[in-house]
């Protein structure tokens, strides 16, 4: 189902007690999120629990993970199984954020296996996807995300690539300020969603939540997320205050 969606990435960021405040916050300030529309929270794993806890009463919120590993179980120290997330009542989990591509070293294929278990346990795979900023200099970013939809997607039946989100995050605009123009964001999610009805059929990509996200805040979500491909944000440093991100929430078509 083609939600549109506002995703809080709180990446390592937060205390206990200032996370629980900012949930508290959040949730006052939302009013309702309509039946079209799903709100998000990407928080830190020790505080997995305690977010689920705070949405428990709510309609059309979640709680993801920031990442999986991609066995079941095992001699992984320091890694969470999608299982543990399943057993926490977790429903999402960002896959391939450019950080764990950078960071971590994960390659289009491995995000491949983590997509494949987090499905398996019914867990919806928010994927990142995007071009750093000498790939958009050399107008190669089309070509580039089209392979690392081809390498990490396409393996999927059109059953399962329903149940993935994905969020086009050019690196070049994460965490720097620096958003991509309402028509660049437009163009390469018309670009996603042409690669999808290429692969799965029109129907199918019609069905995809596409979500942008770089440097989305209060005063440029509207415009960006009322591009007809756009279907809402993954939002980094702008979910960390209240009403900001509760402003993007209240930008969702
Ligand atoms: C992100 O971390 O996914 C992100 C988009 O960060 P920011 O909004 O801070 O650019």
């Amino acid at each position: 189902m083609r939600y549109q969606i506002a995703a809080a990435n709180w990446k390592m960021n937060l205390s206990w007690d200032e996370a629980d405040n900012l949930l508290t916050e959040v949730l006052s300030l939302t009013a309702s999120v309509k039946e079209s529309q799903r709100v998000v929270f990407a928080v830190p794993a020790p505080y997995l629990d305690m977010a689920v806890g705070h949405i428990a009463d709510k309609f059309h919120m979640h709680v993801a993970a920031q990442n999986c590993h991609s066995k079941k179980s095992g001699a992984f120290t320091g890694e969470i199984s999608v299982q543990m997330l399943n057993s926490v009542e977790v429903e999402y989990v960002i896959i391939g954020h450019s950080e764990r591509r950078e960071y971590f070293n994960e390659s289009n294929q491995f995000l491949a296996e983590k997509i494949d278990i987090a499905l398996e346990y019914g867990i919806k795979p928010i994927f990142c996807c995007g071009e750093a900023l000498p790939i958009r200099e050399s107008g190669g970013q089309n070509e580039f995300v089209s392979t690392q939809l081809q390498e990490s997607l396409y393996h999927l039946s059109a059953e399962q690539v329903k149940q993935v989100v994905i969020a086009y995050e050019p690196i070049w605009a994460i965490g720097t300020g620096k958003t991509a123009s309402s028509e660049q964001a437009q163009e390469m999610h018309a670009h996603i969603r042409s690669e999808l009805a290429g692969k799965y059929g029109r129907e199918i990509a019609d069905q995809i939540s596409i979500l942008y996200g770089g440097s989305v805040k209060a005063s440029n979500a509207k415009e960006i997320f009322h591009q007809p491909d756009v279907d809402g944000g993954l939002v980094g440093g702008a979910s960390l205050v209240a009403e900001e991100f509760v402003a993007i929430i209240n930008a969702l078509k």
